[in-house]
């Protein structure tokens, strides 16, 4: 088990490369997504060097984290509600999962140094998933500088399921540009925010490479890494 997860861990590290390289060559983080899998199989990967792991679930998460080293770095990729915001600020080392008003304003309330959040953008608009849409970004950007303990760093998108994983890419493309034009656009009036828009967090074990292409600088892999989950256990 331990050879096979290590070994994955290589082939997936030389498919992000490549991948960066036929895409601009940007820096990519690999996020293992470790929900539903046991805190053995995340030490193991610990131990062959990897550091940043994202959690969906809060109870769960607090569970794993007593019993990882500290230096691991937490990224909370779920659904997020607002009275479970308290558990993760100054915890979580990026959330990723910011889609509405409330949860802005429960980080405000609860954290005492600015918490990083990427604003979680529903690009197939599936009812099922959360995430604003692509046209209400620009406005709710805008939103969360009333809000200072809101660090925003970047975006994070979600797709639909697709038996060929190339139909995803022109929403990947899709989160790619407007990211660009925000930024030029908020360059002069909004300085900081234009700043903001740096990491772009896309791209699942299916579909990873196509959105590194694109412009990805974190991907999420949970199964490729770990095998399927398990939920029945
Ligand atoms: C579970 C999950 C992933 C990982 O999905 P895999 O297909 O197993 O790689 C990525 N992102 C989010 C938001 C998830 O909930």
């Amino acid at each position: 088990m331990t050879d096979q997860l290590v070994e994955r861990l290589e082939i997936v590290r030389e498919r992000i490369d490549a991948a960066r390289a036929r895409g601009a060559g940007q820096k990519v983080q690999l996020i293992a997504v470790s929900k539903n899998h046991a805190v053995e199989k995340l030490q193991t990967l610990y131990d062959a060097g990897v550091r940043a792991f994202g959690e969906s679930y809060v109870q769960e998460w607090q569970a794993k984290r007593k019993e990882l080293p500290d230096d691991v770095e937490w990224h909370f990729i779920g659904a997020l509600q607002s009275n479970k915001a308290k558990y993760l600020v100054g915890r979580a080392a990026l959330i990723h999962s910011l889609d509405r008003k409330s949860l802005m304003k429960a980080v405000q309330k609860r954290a005492e140094a600015p918490v990083a959040m990427l604003v979680q953008v529903n690009l197939g608009k599936e009812a099922a998933k959360s995430g604003i849409g692509l046209e209400e970004l620009e406005e709710f950007l805008l939103r969360t500088e009333a809000y200072p303990k809101v660090s925003v760093r970047g975006l994070m998108g979600v797709v639909p399921y697709a038996e060929n994983p190339e139909e995803n890419r022109p929403y990947f493309r899709s989160l790619a540009q407007k990211a660009g034009e925000l930024r030029e656009k908020f360059a002069g009036s909004h300085p900081a925010l234009a700043e903001s828009l740096k990491e772009l967090s896309m791209g699942m074990s299916d579909d990873f490479e196509i959105a590194i292409e694109e412009g990805a600088t974190m991907v999420r892999l949970g199964t490729i890494l770990f095998g399927e989950r398990k939920y029945d256990e």
